[in-house]
């Protein structure tokens, strides 16, 4: 028993740089007895990941679905927004929460983004803005979604919680649309235990998202909105700037990890590897393969086989979102809508990726899917 808790894999694994690294920084907050509010470490990362990431102006948060929410609240969105049900259902939850309805579109099955084809088809005079997401980092056609909503008047946020540092065409990703949204969740490549960040194109626009995330408050006497809490704190920012200086680092364990899957799972038959096209930078932040009919076993079985081998793989994104008990009952989520979405989603499966996953363990991953593959074969 004691033997297989050790060989337990899981999908992802938050990295911690070593702890005594850290303490310095405590020390220092300790010191400032600042904790929260706008503090050094929280200004400090701003402008370093302002920096780092090829952008003029990123809001800092408590995590990523308070951004969203925020993001939405700051462009005054209201009515229909058009998004994408293969996501993290918080992407939709933002719309909720802002009591938007959601209009799902369908997504591209090479991409697995929102299908820039099929947006215009569901603007009604009521569309306000459309929400897609950088699926697994790998950009949306912003080219494309731009020339639609600058068509019909609408906004765009995108959900970037997967697009940390990631570039197309030599900028930045998160330079596109109206917002863009990260979050710094422990799962994710940069992260601060929880945390997230609206990035925006003016220091206007950010002077009212840093409003909104701290109560509304303009000052002493003076509450101009309705807005949250949505603010990080000091250790949380304190961290993001140790786990800033361990990034690169990350990325480039993340790319060996990457390409030794790729070497080996790229020839088998019914496996279809994610593409990425060659103007967009990759960042690694998941491995999704797709299960597909040609494969000799179905993705729920060669679950069940890692499952039994306490490797945890994941179904990411299944179910999609539009199948949760909270939009099931919208037009835009039955399954004619969402024919590719259904299928990706009925294929799709997440192997191991993060920055400690050792190579014995990656070989055994790698060893489960090939031996299924030929056994199979020879049944
Ligand atoms: C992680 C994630 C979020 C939510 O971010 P939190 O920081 O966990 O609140 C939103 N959208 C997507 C696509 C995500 O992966």
């Amino acid at each position: 028993m004691d033997n297989q808790k050790a060989s337990f894999v899981p999908v992802t694994q938050p990295y911690l740089p070593p702890l005594a690294e850290f303490t310095p920084y405590l020390e220092q907050i300790w010191s400032n007895k600042w904790v929260t509010n706008d503090g050094p470490f929280h200004h400090q990362l701003e402008k370093a990941l302002c920096e780092h990431l090829g952008v003029e102006h990123i809001s800092l948060f408590s995590n990523g679905t308070i951004a969203l929410i925020t993001a939405l609240q700051a462009l005054e969105i209201s009515g229909e927004v058009i998004t994408t049900p293969f996501s993290f259902v918080a992407t939709t939850h933002a719309l909720h929460w802002n009591g938007i309805k959601p209009v799902f579109v369908d997504i591209d099955p090479v991409s697995m983004n929102l299908d820039p084809a099929r947006i215009e088809a569901a603007i009604t005079p009521q569309t306000k803005a459309i929400l897609p997401v950088h699926v697994y980092g790998n950009p949306c056609e912003v080219e494309a979604i731009e020339r639609i909503a600058a068509k019909h008047g609408l906004r765009v946020v995108y959900d970037a919680a997967h697009a940390f540092g990631v570039q197309r065409d030599g900028q930045s990703i998160l330079r596109a649309g109206d917002m863009s949204v990260l979050s710094f969740h422990g799962t994710k490549i940069f992260h601060t235990f929880e945390g997230g960040a609206i990035v925006c194109r003016d220091a206007e626009t950010k002077q009212r998202i840093d409003r909104l995330k701290n109560f509304g408050i303009v000052d002493e006497l003076t509450v101009g909105a309705a807005g949250l809490n949505g603010k990080m704190n000091e250790v949380q920012a304190a961290f993001g700037m140790l786990q800033l200086k361990h990034v690169d680092y990350a990325l480039a364990a993340r790319a060996r990890i990457d390409s030794r899957y790729r070497e080996a799972l790229g020839g088998v038959r019914g496996l279809k590897l994610h593409e990425i096209a060659s103007n967009n930078t990759r960042n690694h932040a998941y491995f999704p393969i797709r299960v597909t009919p040609e494969f000799p076993i179905s993705r729920d079985a060669l679950f069940e086989q890692f499952r039994a081998r306490h490797i945890a793989v994941r179904r990411y994104f299944y179910p999609l979102i539009s199948e949760f008990v909270p939009y099931r009952d919208l037009p835009s989520a039955s399954r004619e809508n969402l024919p590719v979405a259904s299928e990706v989603s009925s294929e799709v499966l997440c192997l191991p990726m993060y920055t400690m996953l050792e190579a014995v363990e990656q070989e055994r991953i790698i060893e489960i899917i090939l031996s299924c593959a030929a056994e199979a074969k020879a049944a």
